[in-house]
Parts: structure tokens; sequence; C-alpha cells
């Protein structure tokens, strides 16, 4: 125990799009010592959690070992009495059928602070994502949350099927899924009439988002055969009508595809939300961890003597990132750089050394060598000395061609790609069920290492139907040493350019 005060704070973690969430929900999620959160919360939420915080799964899942309600209560109460910041995220608002308040009472009973931040409820946002606006002047006065999963058997029940029927309010059940039927005949049989519109809204506001719309006549036998399960949203009302014309989410363009990213985590973002932006459901598959190099005296060394060097060139965000670290921890600053040219590859490269004040002098815009000698030969390389801060094992292109140029190089291991295996089972399940129609790949390395999660005897069928899209030359022809063929190839041979191929090759597949 201490003397500080515990908190517990009762999150709105939205409905799904990790977008749909409060600045305030994210700077709790940053400050907590300790994070709580059930199936239905964004886990991308979790990436704002400080690294030394307790996380802690208390979800329900089919299946699934979990925390009952009273067992939840008991840890917020503890975890709190201990005096440890907590964030207790909840699906959606915590408020709506989320079973917060129940929690805040047992927070008040237990004399534990408590505050409550709203979050957007999957009520309103999931159909919104479906086109289908709660209110509408012209359809509806007024709107109803309902839950969907008081049992029809149970006596004096609260539902008050005959207002529901009577009125013209957009009826907005959640929970109902396993329901559905008898939401249906009470609210025909209490005198809606059969042709209401009706939609089923499953994983809103997420790129697994589905959606089945039909009237109270059809609609059972429709989501049966789509087979749509929960969680899902009802929606009756004649604003469902409005499906047709306001239908946004689920026509962008890359909408409902599955798409793999091997790019480290860390490095994958920028590629994800790209994809994410254009409606595709991204899989990270992370197949290398970067790190810094075990040994890292070559840097702190070329460092120290940096006033020996003309240019400095870096191959890769990592190159700049981890040359950096080692830069500021050795308690300099970019003052000792100034004598230097830079050069970079690529355009990212440039801008991740543009977050460090430096604007780089020359730009080659891939690794290969015609355009590294195309860069280099309008510069004064001959007889200069050049620090090459880059991967362990780094091909040898670029430091080839410059000391045909007439420098001299020296390369530094500024950092380290480790093969990261352990996706490698969620990888092999997601194939075998089909659920990949793509795999992206973004170097060579990421290639061979995707390869080695898979056994090779069982890849070729387990890629069969699946994509293959490759960031450039390089990288297509290592993907055919290992007997895969990369049906989409980017150019430019960078991030945007493998999105914008991916956009053409399934915008063709559409008007197919
Ligand atoms: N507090 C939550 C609701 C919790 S009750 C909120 O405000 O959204 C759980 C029910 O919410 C599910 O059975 C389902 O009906 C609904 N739900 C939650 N997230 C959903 C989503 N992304 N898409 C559709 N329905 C969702």
């Amino acid at each position: 125990m201490t003397d500080k005060p515990g908190r517990v704070y009762l999150i709105g973690a939205g409905p799904g799009d990790p977008g749909l969430v409060t600045l305030k929900a994210i700077t709790c999620i940053k400050q907590a010592d300790v994070v709580v959160y059930d199936y239905l919360a964004s886990p991308s939420l979790l990436e704002y959690a400080r690294k030394d915080a307790q996380i802690i799964y208390v979800g329900k899942k089919g299946g699934d070992h979990t925390l009952t309600q009273d067992e939840i209560n008991l840890l917020l109460i503890n975890k709190a009495g201990q005096g440890l910041e907590v964030a207790r995220l909840k699906g959606g608002d915590p408020f709506v059928f989320g079973r917060g308040a129940e929690e805040a009472q047992k927070l008040l009973a237990a004399g534990i602070a408590y505050e409550v931040i709203p979050g957007v409820t999957s009520a309103i946002s999931a159909p919104a994502y479906a086109g289908i606006p709660v209110t509408h002047r012209d359809h509806t006065s007024f709107v109803s949350f309902i839950t969907g999963h008081e049992d029809p058997a149970k006596e004096n029940s609260r539902m008050q099927w005959d207002i529901f029927a009577r009125s013209d309010a957009t009826l907005v059940f959640l929970m109902g899924v396993k329901n559905l039927e008898n939401i249906v005949t009470n609210l025909v049989s209490h005198g809606k009439p059969a042709d209401t519109p009706v939609a089923l809204v499953r994983w809103g506001t997420t790129p697994l988002q589905q959606t089945v719309t039909g009237t109270l006549a059809t609609i059972v036998e429709k989501v049966h055969q789509a087979k749509l399960k929960s969680p899902a949203i009802i929606v009756v009302g004649q604003v469902v009508s409005l499906r047709e014309e306001l239908a946004w989410f689920d026509k962008k363009p890359l909408f409902g595809k599955k798409i793999v990213i091997t790019r480290a985590r860390a490095q994958a973002s920028g590629l994800r939300a790209d994809l994410t932006r254009l409606g595709a459901h991204c899989i990270e598959i992370p197949t290398i961890r970067i790190q810094p190099p075990q040994d890292n005296t070559q840097v702190i060394e070329a460092i120290d003597r940096i006033q020996d060097y003309d240019w400095l060139v870096f191959t890769s965000v990592n190159g700049v990132k981890y040359f950096f670290d080692t830069l500021f921890g050795m308690g300099k600053d970019v003052r000792i750089l100034g004598h230097l040219k830079f050069g970079c590859i690529g355009p990212v490269t440039k801008e991740r050394l543009a977050d460090f004040g430096i604007i780089s002098d020359i730009l080659p815009r891939t690794f290969r060598a015609e355009s590294v000698v195309e860069a280099f030969a309008q510069t004064d390389i001959q007889g200069k000395k050049v620090l090459l801060p880059r991967a362990k094992k780094a091909r040898t292109i670029l430091p080839e061609e410059l000391t045909k140029m007439g420098a001299t190089v020296d390369e530094v291991t500024a950092y380290e790609t480790m093969p990261d295996k352990d996706a490698g089972p969620t990888l092999i399940s997601l194939l075998e069920k089909k659920q990949v129609d793509a795999v992206t790949f973004t170097s060579s390395s990421t290639v061979s290492n995707f390869m080695s999660l898979l056994n090779p005897a069982k890849a070729p069928e387990l890629l069969n139907d699946v994509i293959i899209a490759s960031i450039g030359p390089i990288t297509s022809d290592t993907a055919r040493s290992f007997g895969l063929n990369p049906a989409i190839e980017a150019d430019p041979y960078t991030i945007p350019g493998l999105v914008d191929s991916l956009l053409t090759h399934y915008t063709k597949e559409g008007l197919a």
C-alpha cells in the first residue's frame, strides 16, 4: 500500500476503428499504471500504454478463460487500492450497456475514486459506417437504444413492445443477434408493419464490417443465409432505407481485402495506415525485429572521428534513427555534423533525416547501381571519405560503386535485423483458413524471413490463391527464388508506390 490514492478511469474505447477514441482516453491510457481491457475494445489502443504498464485482459470471448464481473470489480478495487492509476477500457461507451455503471457503483462502495470518459458508442457509429443515420427529420422523431439480450421467457419483462411497435422511432438493439427472431416476432405481433426496413451491422467501423439489410419479414432468413453472428447492431426503422444512398465505408476501394504486412512492427505503421485508409483489413505479421547492434563500438568510434569524414550517407530510416540514438547517447548533438555533406537513399530516408534538421544534399531514388552512380556523379565524391551507417550484413552495391568513383568508404553497423518468428502460428492458421487475400513484401529479407515461418513443402499450397505484392525488382527476384510469383510490383519502389499498385490491381479486378 502507498499513500498515493489510486483511481479508476472507466474509458470508452470506441467501437473498433482505433481513430474513434477521444483525446482524453488516449491521455489516460498513456499515464495509466494498469490497463484492463476486454474483447470488444480496439486492441491497438494498447499501443499507447506505457512500456512498464500492467496490461490485463478480462474479456469475454466464447471459451476463453476470463474473469467474472465480480472478479473484474475486485481487480479494479485492488489495483486502485494499491495507489495505482487504472485505465479500464470498455467497448464503445462505458455507460451504454457496458456494465460501466455497475463497476462505478462497486468502486464508490469501496471508497475508490473514479472518472468516466465517454466513448463513441457502437449503437450510433456502426450504423453510421453502414450509411445509416439513426435520426433523419424526414423519417423519425426519436431513437431508442434497446437491449436485445433479454431472455424471451423472462417474466415481468421491461420490454415495451407495444411502444416500440407503435412509434416511428429508430430502434437500435445491442446484443441481439441470437434473439433476432424473437425481436422480429414481438415487433410484428405488436403491430409493426412487416415491411419496416431492418439492418444488422457486424464489427461496425472495422475493416471486417458486414452489413445485411432486409425487412421485418425477410431479415431472419437473410441473416441466416449470410451466417452473420455477434457482435452486431440491429437497426429497425425507415432510416435504414437511406443506406442505399449514403453507404460510404464499405465502398472504399480495398474494403474487405485482407492484406498481410511483413515489415518490422515499428516500421509497419505507414503502410498499415495507408492501406487501412483505403478500407483494407491489415494483418501485421512482422518477420524481422530491428535492434541496436550487440556491439556499438564501430558507430561510437566513427562519431569520435567525425571530423575526418566528408560525407555521411544513409540507406534507410533505421540507419538514421540508430546513428542519431548513438550520437545523442554520447552527449553530442548535430553541431558536430556541420562540415559534412549528406546523401540519402529514397525519399523516406530523406524525410527521416529532415526530422533531425538536416537536408540531404543528394537523393538517389533507389538502391540500384545506376541510380547511385547517377546521383553521385554530380558530386565531388572523388577522393572523399564517406561514412555509411547501415545494417549488419547489408548489400555491397553502394560501397562498391562509391569506391569505384574514387571515394574511401567506411561501413559501420548501426543496427541489426533479427528474424522474428513469433507470428508464425498465426500466419499459418490464417493461410489455412484462406483468410489472406494478399501479402506485401517490402524487402528481400521480409521474403526470406516470411518463408522461414512456413513449412517449405506446404508453402506453395498455402500461398496458392494469395496475391504477392513486392516493393521492387530486387524483392521480386528474391520472391521468385522461393517459388513465389509476384502479381504486383511497385513502381516507384516505395511504400506509396506499393499502395498505388495494390489499388490499381484491385480496381482493375473490380472492373473486370
Ligand atoms: N458499451 C458498448 C456496448 C456493449 S454491449 C457500446 O457503447 O458500444 C455489446 C454489444 O455492443 C454487442 O453485442 C453488439 O451489439 C454491440 N457492439 C459493440 N461493438 C460493436 C461493433 N463494432 N459493431 C457492431 N456491434 C457492436
